[in-house]
């Protein structure tokens, strides 16, 4: 297996949830949290969960939050040197709520709270000097300090032969963003394994028909493109053609994170040698164990616990 990290970079939350299902936060009510978060940081704590080497480069405020998101990461065996404590300034939060119907209202402090402020520290350089793998995260891709951070780093990965994952995580708006349409397009262009969800696909290629948009990512010289499909599970394409993976049979708890526990599971699967069809299973496995249980963070499986669960929960037909 090949041992350099997989790195990533972005930002670091805490979550804090709404007890009860309803319409946002324009009344006291039961939370419950701070629940460590952050799409970045929820696909660093799968990896090394998972049993690979894992760094993330990030900041934190001097402050509780940070902390708990700094000993949850550490705990788990990321490798937290490059997560910059930046004095005077708080820790990245959401407040989150789930109406009846299950989309969600939010309260977000990310891009003036430390997550807005990464920068390329000593520490920064030395992680990603040591890197084998870069993951992208699309979302960290909107906060300005770190598109330019991550722009740069795809760049100097790609240039020392590493490979170079990209989960959009994006909404129709970014891809017409003056700064963000051009960035989220050049990370595109230098793809190894793309992870879009459905309708991600679709804002990408411009086409509404699925072959026709994953032939055309396929000739622009991405290898492999792992299609979530939530509860349905996941399809995988690449030039040998497709394989589809159903998904678990499971009662949706918490559905924040399941796309990034799917998309650091089937990386690592693939680093250690996993055929295509068998990281798929692990990869459902890691979103369906993630949805189960509440917390962003929560969820996140060693790949043990992954075996258990995929040996005692039916696949849906
Ligand atoms: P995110 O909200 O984290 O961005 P996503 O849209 O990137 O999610 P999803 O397709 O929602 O990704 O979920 C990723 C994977 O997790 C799915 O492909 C599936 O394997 C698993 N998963 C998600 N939701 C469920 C569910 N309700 N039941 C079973 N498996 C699920
Ligand atoms: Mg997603």
């Amino acid at each position: 297996m090949p041992t350099e990290p997989i790195v990533t970079i972005g930002e670091i939350l805490v979550e804090i949830m709404a007890e009860t299902r309803g319409n946002g936060f324009r009344e006291p009510q039961a939370l419950i949290g701070p629940f460590p978060s952050g799409a970045p940081a929820i696909f660093i704590d799968q990896v090394a969960k998972a049993g690979h080497p894992a760094a993330i480069v990030s900041a934190v405020g001097d402050d509780d939050f940070g902390a708990l998101n700094i000993d949850r990461l550490r705990a788990d065996g990321v490798d937290v040197s490059a997560i910059a404590v930046l004095p005077g300034i708080a820790t990245g939060s959401a407040f989150v709520r789930y109406r009846e119907d299950g989309s969600r209202d939010f309260v977000f402090n990310i891009r003036h709270s430390a997550s807005g402020q990464l920068s390329l520290t000593p520490e920064a350089e030395r992680v990603l000097e040591g890197a084998g793998h870069l993951h992208v995260m699309g979302s960290a891709l909107s906060i300005p300090a770190t598109l330019g951070l991550t722009l740069d780093a795809v760049k100097s990965i790609k240039a020392r032969g590493g490979t170079v994952s990209f989960d959009p995580n994006i909404r129709k708006e970014m891809l017409g963003d003056k700064q963000m349409g051009p960035a989220l397009r050049a990370v595109l262009a230098v793809t190894d394994i793309f992870l879009p969800s459905g309708e991600e696909l679709a804002l990408f290629t411009g086409e509404d028909d699925e072959a026709t948009g994953i032939g055309r990512l396929l000739q622009g010289g991405i290898s492999e493109i792992v299609l979530k499909r939530g509860a349905a599970g996941a399809s995988h394409f690449d030039a040998q053609g497709r394989t589809d993976m159903a998904g678990f049979a499971v009662e949706e708890i918490d559905p924040t994170g399941a796309g990034d526990c799917f998309g650091a599971c089937y990386l690592v699967c693939r680093r250690l040698g996993m055929n295509v069809p068998d990281a798929l299973r692990y990869a459902n496995a890691a979103g369906a164990r993630n949805v189960t249980i509440k917390g962003p963070m929560e969820g996140t499986s060693s790949l043990s616990e992954l075996e258990a669960f995929i040996a005692s929960t039916p696949q849906r037909s």
